[in-house]
């Protein structure tokens, strides 16, 4: 599980570049900001001073808080109700900021933070993940801007949200809040040593996605995370680069929505199957590998053996019981890798997605890896693979561990899974169940 810690003052737009490259990486995005908040809103109900610390520790076993991703995004439910956006106003700001100088409201929150890591991998933005929350967390970055750059981005975010203030008010928040943050006794917001530090006051949005997964990327490799990887995978870079350019053309493969393949991150690639040369149409178009299994016997036909070879798939034995093949390709998804499984389980030449039962085997290993599934759609006249007909391969947006409804595992677990990811499979290629199979 990777851990990725932001920290930083308000305002340096950690959440919507956290979440930004959460998606692009598949990985769940905690705010742990909203948590304060949402102890800050329960302290307001109750007409309590946030700064007593004593009076604000003795509400604390009254509140009952619940993190939920729905649709990828974190919701907090206080007391059992959805506190949505009425945390954002710049009142509950100063609440937050607080009672998050109280010790005992850091506690109360530790472990709640401290678990969310532990079965999805996730990059976390607060004021002290990398120093307290996870002082192992694999990257730490300290985002930074200066306080005007700060208080415009915030007043412009305020106004949008239709809450009234002024850029002259939302500053000296924001310096108070920063004051308050950086002098405070218990984790007060300041770079852990290690942090990379990064200020993003002249960046645009976008160049400050791209830096971060740089600076991401760099200190992974840095870590040996991603070394040993990175000298198996060059031979496979030279071939994917020489044998896929020459399959994608004269095969006819047009590739759509690439940007929806996660950059970094483990996730299970599933695509409806149509024919044995799935595995390397599916590998010609990404630029990651994907490690694939394919029945042992297809490495027996020459020129289709050298194919998968070149994809990196790997063979299974039809006569062992696939555990084997289904632990490999555990293996690989938690550390990182991106696996593929064709939820159909075996070809289904000519028939309509739709139409065809599942296997669970897709859902298992994102449930034992914890994570994302990734729906991948093959198209081509009548769905029958010929050498030269058109094949469009649609990538579509990867669905996390945590949208996936996975809770202790098992059959029915799975296959509800298998069908959501499935339906979206079938979404990006326009395919619907035919009303037979439908009344079935
Ligand atoms: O990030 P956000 O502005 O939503 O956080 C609200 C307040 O909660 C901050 O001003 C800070 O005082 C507090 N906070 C904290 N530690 C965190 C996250 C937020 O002290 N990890």
């Amino acid at each position: 599980m990777l851990k990725i810690a932001i920290d930083g003052p308000s305002g340096a737009g950690k959440s919507s570049l956290a979440r930004a490259v959460a998606k692009k990486m598949g990985i769940v995005y905690v705010d742990t900001g909203a948590m304060y908040r949402t102890v800050g809103l329960y302290v307001a109900k109750k007409g309590v001073d946030p700064k007593d610390a004593e009076a604000v520790t003795a509400l604390l076993p009254e509140i009952s808080l619940e993190i939920k991703f729905e649709n990828g995004e974190q919701h907090i439910y206080l007391c059992g109700e959805d506190v949505g956006d009425s945390i954002r106003t710049p009142e509950m700001s100063m609440y937050a900021s607080a009672v998050s100088a109280i010790g005992a409201v850091r506690a109360f929150l530790l472990d709640t933070q401290r678990n969310l890591a532990k079965s999805n991998s996730v990059i976390m933005d607060g004021r002290d993940i990398g120093t307290v929350i996870f002082p192992d967390a694999d990257v730490k970055i300290f985002l930074t801007a200066s306080a005007e750059a700060r208080a415009e981005r915030r007043y412009k975010e305020l106004c949008q949200k239709g809450i009234e203030t002024t850029l002259e008010d939302v500053l000296a928040d924001m310096r108070l809040r920063d004051k308050n943050d950086s002098e405070r006794e218990i984790a007060p917001a300041v770079a852990a040593d290690d942090a990379v530090i990064f200020d993003n006051s002249e960046l645009s949005f976008d160049e400050s996605i791209s830096r971060c997964i740089e600076i991401i990327e760099d200190t992974l490799s840095k870590k040996g995370k991603t070394k040993k990887k990175k000298k198996k995978r060059s031979f496979y870079m030279f071939m994917h680069f020489l044998v896929a350019r020459m399959f994608r053309f004269t095969m006819r493969i047009k590739a759509h929505g690439l940007e929806n393949l996660p950059l970094e991150g483990g996730a299970v690639i599933c695509p409806n199957h149509l024919s044995m040369w799935d595995v390397i149409t599916v590998g010609a178009v990404t630029p990651r590998q994907i490690h694939f299994m394919a029945k042992a016997e297809l490495f027996k036909i020459p020129v289709l053996s050298f194919f998968l070879r070149a994809m990196g798939a790997k063979g299974v034995d039809r006569k062992s019981s696939g555990t084997d093949a289904i632990k490999y390709l555990i293996g690989e998804a938690s550390k990182g890798d991106l696996v593929g499984i064709f939820p159909q389980g075996t070809r289904r030449t000519g028939e309509n997605p739709a139409d065809t039962p599942l296997k669970n085997g897709a859902a298992l290993v994102a449930y034992r890896a914890k994570v994302a599934m990734v729906p991948v759609c093959i198209v081509t006249k009548k769905m029958k693979y010929r050498f030269l007909r058109r094949k469009d391969i649609y990538i579509g947006k990867p669905i996390p561990y945590s949208e996936l409804g996975f809770v202790n595992g098992g059959s029915e677990e799975y296959a509800a899974a298998t069908e959501k990811v499935f339906a979206e499979v079938c979404r990006l290629g326009g395919f619907e169940k035919t009303k037979a199979a439908s009344e079935e």
